[in-house]
C-alpha cells in the first residue's frame, strides 16, 4: 500500500514536471494568474472591443483566449473567487454601516443594531451548554463530532426542521414586515404614516449552526425618510429600536402542514441576540466594543460559508444514490434525506425541497440587504469593469468620458482544468496570491 501511494505521488510529480516543461504552460500559467489562481475558470474565446460611439473608430480591443473566474461565494469551491465575494460583501455592509460607495456618512448616526434570530428547537441535540451537562447527561469536549446531533434521532422532528428551513426566509420577510408594524407602534404612528417619519433597511447573513439550522445575523438600521442622507426622529432610539425587533421576533409567525395535515406554526427560536452598534465612540478613544470594520469582517466571513456538512463544495442532490454516497454526519444525512422525501411530495412542489435538498431545504440567499442599505454586488462589479475599461481608454490616450461602444463576443472553451497536476498548480498559484495579498494588507 505505501509502495503504491508512493509510485503514485511519485507520478504525478514527474507529470507536473513534465507540463511545466511543455510549450503550452507559459500562456497556461498566464491564464491562471489572470483569473488569481480560480479553480474552476471558464476559459473562453473571441473579441472584445471599445469603438468611438461617434466615428466607429476602433478604440481598444482584444481577441483571443481569455479566462474569466467562477465567481463562486463558497470558499470550499474556490477559495480565490469566495474571497473576492468576502471583500465584496465586506464593501456593501461596511457602506451601510459607515458611509462610503455612494453612502453618505452621516449613515453612521443612525440607530444601528446588530441582530441575531435563530432557529427553534425541533427536539434536544448535544451540546456544550456551558455549566451544565449536555441534556444527554454527559459533558461534550470542544470538537465533539456529535454537537449539534439529535441526542434521539428517533423523535426528532426532521420534517419541522427542514420545512422550517424551507420557510426561513419567508419567516425573515414577515420579521421585516411585523418590525415596521413595531416601530409605527412605538411612535404612536400608523404604518403608513411611520413612512414620512422613517426608513428601516438591514444587511442579513445566513449562517449554518452544528444543527444544520440557519441563523440569521442582521444589521438593521433605522434612517430618516429619505434613506441614509436623513435623521430619524428623535423619538427612535437605539432602545426603542431594540425592543422593537424583539417584538417583532417574539410575534411573527407561519402557518404551514405536516405531509399527514396536522397544522404546524413556524416561529424564530426563542434565543434572539440585540446589540446596539450605534457609534457610540465619538471621542474616538477606542471605547467602542466592536468597530464597523470589525464588524462588517464578521458578518462577509458568514456568507463564503456553506452548510459544513461536508470539507467540498455542498453539491446538488440528483437522485437517492448521490445521498446515500454522500461522506455526512448521519444528522445532515438525515436532514438531507427528509428534505428528498418531502420534496417528492406534491403539496410542498413549490418549495422545490429536492433542488435545495443539499443546502438542508435552505432555499434563501446567503447574503441579502433591502434596496436602501447601502450599495449592491452589481455596482461593485461594475465599478470594478468601468476601472478596466477606464485603463483601457487611457492606454488609447483618450478622456474616460470619452462615448464608447464595448462589444463581447466570446464562446466558451472549457471549464475548470484539464488534469489534477493543473489543478494542484492553479491552488497552489493561487494560495500564492491570496498569502502575497494579505501580507500587503497586514503591513497597510
Ligand atoms: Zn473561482
Ligand atoms: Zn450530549
Amino acid at each position: 500500500m505505501a509502495l503504491a501511494l508512493q509510485s503514485r505521488a511519485y507520478d504525478g510529480e514527474a507529470a507536473l514536471a513534465r507540463w511545466m516543461r511543455s510549450p503550452a504552460y507559459k500562456a497556461w500559467r498566464a491564464g491562471v494568474e489572470s483569473v488569481k489562481g480560480c479553480l474552476r475558470p471558464v476559459r473562453l474565446i473571441g473579441k472584445w472591443e471599445v469603438r468611438h460611439a461617434a466615428t466607429g473608430a476602433l478604440v481598444a480591443s482584444r481577441r483571443g483566449r481569455v479566462w474569466a473566474a467562477c465567481g463562486t461565494r463558497r470558499a470550499a469551491v474556490c477559495p480565490t473567487c469566495a474571497d473576492r465575494y468576502a471583500a465584496d460583501a465586506w464593501h456593501l455592509i461596511h457602506a451601510g454601516l459607515s458611509g462610503g460607495k455612494g453612502v453618505p456618512d452621516t449613515v453612521s448616526r443612525s440607530p444601528r443594531l446588530f441582530v441575531t434570530l435563530t432557529a427553534p428547537s425541533f427536539g434536544p441535540v448535544h451540546s456544550r451548554p456551558g455549566r451544565r451537562p449536555c441534556s444527554c447527561g454527559r459533558w461534550h469536549p470542544d470538537g465533539y463530532p456529535l454537537l449539534g446531533s439529535p441526542v434521539d434521532p428517533d423523535s426528532y422532528d426532521y420534517t419541522g426542521a427542514v420545512l422550517w428551513q424551507a420557510h426561513s426566509g419567508a419567516l425573515w420577510h414577515r420579521f421585516t414586515i411585523a418590525l415596521r408594524r413595531s416601530i409605527a407602534g412605538a411612535g404612536g404612528l400608523t404604518v403608513r404614516e411611520s413612512g414620512e417619519h422613517v426608513r428601516i433597511s438591514y444587511a442579513k447573513v445566513a449562517e449554518y449552526q452544528a444543527r444544520g439550522l440557519v441563523h440569521f445575523h442582521a444589521i438593521v438600521r433605522a434612517d430618516g425618510p429619505s434613506g441614509p442622507g436623513s435623521s430619524p426622529p428623535v423619538w427612535l432610539t437605539p432602545d426603542v429600536l431594540a425592543d422593537a425587533v424583539r417584538s417583532a421576533a417574539a410575534s411573527v409567525q407561519l402557518g404551514t402542514v405536516r405531509p399527514d395535515g396536522t397544522p404546524l406554526i413556524l416561529r424564530w427560536g426563542a434565543q434572539v441576540d440585540v446589540k446596539d452598534i450605534t457609534v457610540t465612540d465619538i471621542a474616538g478613544d477606542g471605547d467602542q466594543a466592536v468597530t464597523d470594520t470589525q464588524l462588517a469582517a464578521y458578518i462577509a466571513k458568514y456568507a463564503t460559508k456553506g452548510t459544513g456538512a461536508t470539507d467540498t463544495g455542498d453539491r446538488r442532490i440528483r437522485s437517492q444514490l448521490d445521498i446515500d454516497q454522500l461522506r455526512v454526519s448521519d444528522h445532515h444525512r438525515a436532514m438531507i434525506q427528509t428534505a428528498w422525501d418531502l420534496g417528492g411530495l406534491d403539496q410542498y412542489a413549490e418549495l422545490k425541497l429536492r433542488h435545495w435538498a443539499h443546502m438542508l431545504g435552505f432555499r434563501g440567499h446567503f447574503l441579502t440587504k433591502s434596496r436602501i442599505y447601502s450599495t449592491t454586488f452589481k455596482h461593485l462589479r461594475a465599478e470594478r469593469q468601468a476601472h478596466q475599461l477606464q485603463a483601457a481608454l487611457t492606454d488609447a490616450g483618450l478622456s474616460d468620458n470619452t462615448d464608447v461602444i464595448v462589444i463581447n463576443n466570446w464562446r466558451i472553451l472549457g471549464i475548470g482544468y484539464d488534469t489534477p497536476e493543473q489543478l494542484e498548480l492553479a491552488a497552489a498559484i493561487g494560495d500564492r496570491i491570496r498569502a502575497t495579498r494579505q501580507k500587503r494588507k497586514e503591513v497597510q
